[in-house]
């Protein structure tokens, strides 16, 4: 079902018009903004739907779920977070238009009638990163270790013999 990879365009009004659905899969290679801050894993997927009423704005809603390689910000190793989003874009043609979009959509301009899909998509991908990326258990080493490494301090025979002779002293007359 998602072995087709998201379209770069799409025609966005003939898509609504016609309440098409696609679903699509995010290859990594294609988000190059986004690979400057994370590492998309591969398999992440999009799903969209169109959909118009009859006094309303074009809408495609749809999901966006993927998992993305973050460095944890306590232990600075390597996480995999998961990224999903509710999408809920309102098609519209220019920026005037979009700021008397109703404010339940993403205004989402349209170029010529079509969609720049895997554009609007990154743009969604950047703002799932969180801000602290964290394990939910770090891995640290020496925690899983109860014994600790230091031996407690014994009391040299040595000392104790250098103690005798010190008590004997010398033999007075
Ligand atoms: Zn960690």
């Amino acid at each position: 079902m998602f072995s087709e990879t998201l379209p770069e365009r799409l025609n966005a009004v003939r898509f609504v018009d016609a309440g098409d659905r696609l679903a699509g899969a995010l290859e990594p290679a294609h988000y190059k903004r986004f690979a400057e801050i994370a590492t998309l894993m591969p398999g992440g997927t999009v799903e969209l739907q169109g959909a118009r009423d009859a006094f309303g704005p074009r809408v495609i809603t749809g999901s966006l779920r993927c998992e993305a390689e973050l460095t944890c910000q306590r232990c600075l190793q390597p996480v995999v977070v998961p990224l999903v989003g509710t999408l809920r874009w309102g098609l519209v043609r220019d920026e005037n238009a979009a700021a008397q979009l109703d404010r339940e959509y993403d205004p989402v301009v349209l170029d010529d009638g079509d969609v720049w899909v895997r554009q609007v998509i990154e743009d969604e991908l950047l703002l799932l990163v969180p801000i602290m990326p964290m394990h939910d258990m770090c891995d640290i080493g020496w925690t899983s270790d109860p014994e600790p490494d230091v031996a407690p301090e014994r009391e040299s025979p040595f000392g104790v013999l250098r103690a005798l002779k010190t008590e004997q002293g010398p033999k007075g007359e």
